[in-house]
């Protein structure tokens, strides 16, 4: 499979050029220069397969010839190894037709997980085969970092450092980046903003001498990697109620468009998808567009549900770009337009496309509260701020034939928002028992003031010191 970007003018590459390349050089996203489709039958084979076969099978379309079946096999059984539950992604059933797809069994508890614990290995093999060295460096607000640190520790040949604004995030945020006990992490504390943490890695991605000097890298979202790796289990959960032989519905709780995307990417693949339902937050930009097609943005405004707390959804690029007929030239127009204008051209007539098949949801924090608590009454089931969204997004867009099974993502463990689930049901969930232990762990993170000088200084220290 090559790989081609959404604004056409940048070269084609191989999986294992665009997983290591991330964004394109046109300022485009990588897409299959063709999505692989299976037939019914070889959707029926993968049928009672362990997840991380099931995996390995949809992923080896993508990433041959970099990867072949059975290398993939090896890394995805190592990948999916780390997740607490035994099913990795369980399907757990609420209702009648509704059900909820745990994602939230990795190391951090969020359903980053899927794509990042592969990832780390993905990398770790290609850096090995090219002898090659990087060193990771990205800020945080709190959400993204522990999964990028999981991916990466121990990993041969990648170093990785986080940045986070000292003393704003949470202290369970904090904790997951600050004792891993690896050698090849490290955590800096700027006092400064988050925005502050994001100035001083774009400075230094900028700085062309230090990119090449510690061989600068990024485990961004916007990785064709990441979305594929997230396919597996749109797939999984549709296998599990009847595909291909009957449809299913998904509800997604929405931030970067990254993990819906996926969720579109399967339908393509050949599996039969009624209905995709996105959830936003008060920061509702997609929600706009999918309900009156006025994608127009507004200023980020905190929730309960911050890691959809987003204003410009960056993998939203890759579906305009099929929806505009992979035409590269006026993909990259539309996105000119935005950026100009903070508003999206879209023709009424790609719009009404979009309508057959996606489905757009806002609730905001008070809404959300009362979903955790109306599930909780309803179902027993404890739902983090971000599942909760989708809960309320399946009940208000399911399918008018009922019959048809609604799977919302639960991508993040209640443990890990439980201000927000305290305040709905009047209990602080617990941790599960792999992390039982987080608030007593050694904490090893440096603060440091946003000074870039300095903080390149100590991030030069920690490649030589990982390289040696
Ligand atoms: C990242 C994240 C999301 C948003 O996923 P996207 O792929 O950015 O749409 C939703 N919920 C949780 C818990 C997350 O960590």
């Amino acid at each position: 499979m090559r790989y081609i970007s959404t604004r056409g003018e940048a070269p084609a590459l191989s999986f294992d050029d665009a997983l290591l390349a991330g964004l394109a050089v046109d300022g485009g996203l990588y897409m299959p220069e063709a999505w692989p489709v299976l037939s019914a039958a070889e959707w029926r084979r993968l049928r009672g397969s362990e997840y991380a076969d099931v995996a390995a099978e949809l992923l080896a379309l993508f990433t041959a010839p970099a990867f072949d079946r059975d290398s993939l096999r090896t890394l995805c059984r190592a990948a999916y190894a780390r997740f607490a539950h035994p099913a990795v992604a369980p399907l757990v059933q609420l209702a009648p037709h509704r059900f909820v797809l745990e994602l939230f069994h990795g190391p951090t508890l969020a359903f980053k997980d899927f794509a990042l614990q592969l990832l780390g290995l993905l990398f770790e093999r290609v850096l090995a085969t090219r002898r090659q060295r990087i060193t990771i460096v990205g800020a945080t607000s709190g959400d993204t970092g522990s999964a990028a640190i999981e991916a990466c520790r121990d990993r041969a040949n990648l170093s990785i450092v986080i940045l986070h604004p000292h003393g704003r995030v949470s202290e369970v945020q904090r904790r997951q980046m600050t004792t891993v006990a690896s050698a090849n992490v490290a955590n800096l504390a700027v006092t400064g903003t988050f925005d502050d943490c994001q100035d001083l890695v774009k400075a230094m991605f900028a700085d062309r001498a230090f990119r090449d000097e510690v061989h600068l890298s990024a485990v961004n979202s916007i990785n064709i990697a990441r979305v594929a790796a997230q396919i597996p289990y749109y797939a999984w959960a549709a296998l599990a109620l009847g595909a291909p032989d009957r449809p299913v519905a998904f509800a997604v709780p929405t931030g970067n468009f990254g993990n819906v995307l996926a969720a579109w990417a399967a339908s393509r693949m050949g599996l039969p998808v009624a209905r995709l339902i996105v959830g936003s937050n008060r920061n509702d930009i997609l929600a706009r567009f999918f309900l009156r097609n006025d994608m127009s943005i507004a200023p980020v405004e905190p929730s309960l549900s911050p890691s959809m707390d987003i204003q410009v959804s960056s993998n939203f690029e890759r579906l305009l770009f099929e929806l505009l007929g992979r035409d590269a030239a006026r993909t990259a127009e539309a996105m000119r337009a935005f950026r100009a204008t903070g508003r999206m051209p879209i023709p009424s007539s790609v719009w009404q496309e979009a309508r057959r098949l996606f489905a757009g949801f806002a609730l905001d924090d008070e809404g959300t509260v009362a979903e955790i608590a109306r599930t909780r009454r309803e179902s027993g089931y404890l739902a983090d701020p971000h599942t909760a969204i989708g809960l309320a997004a399946a009940r208000a867009c399911a399918p008018e034939d009922r019959a048809i099974p609604v799977v919302v993502a639960a991508t993040a463990h209640p443990a890990k928002f439980p201000e927000a689930v305290a305040r709905a049901v009047g209990e602080w969930p617990a941790l599960p028992p792999q992390l039982a232990d987080l608030m007593t762990r050694k904490e090893r993170c440096e603060v440091v003031p946003n000074d870039l000088a300095l903080i390149k200084s100590r991030i030069r220290a920690h490649a030589l010191r990982n390289a040696a």
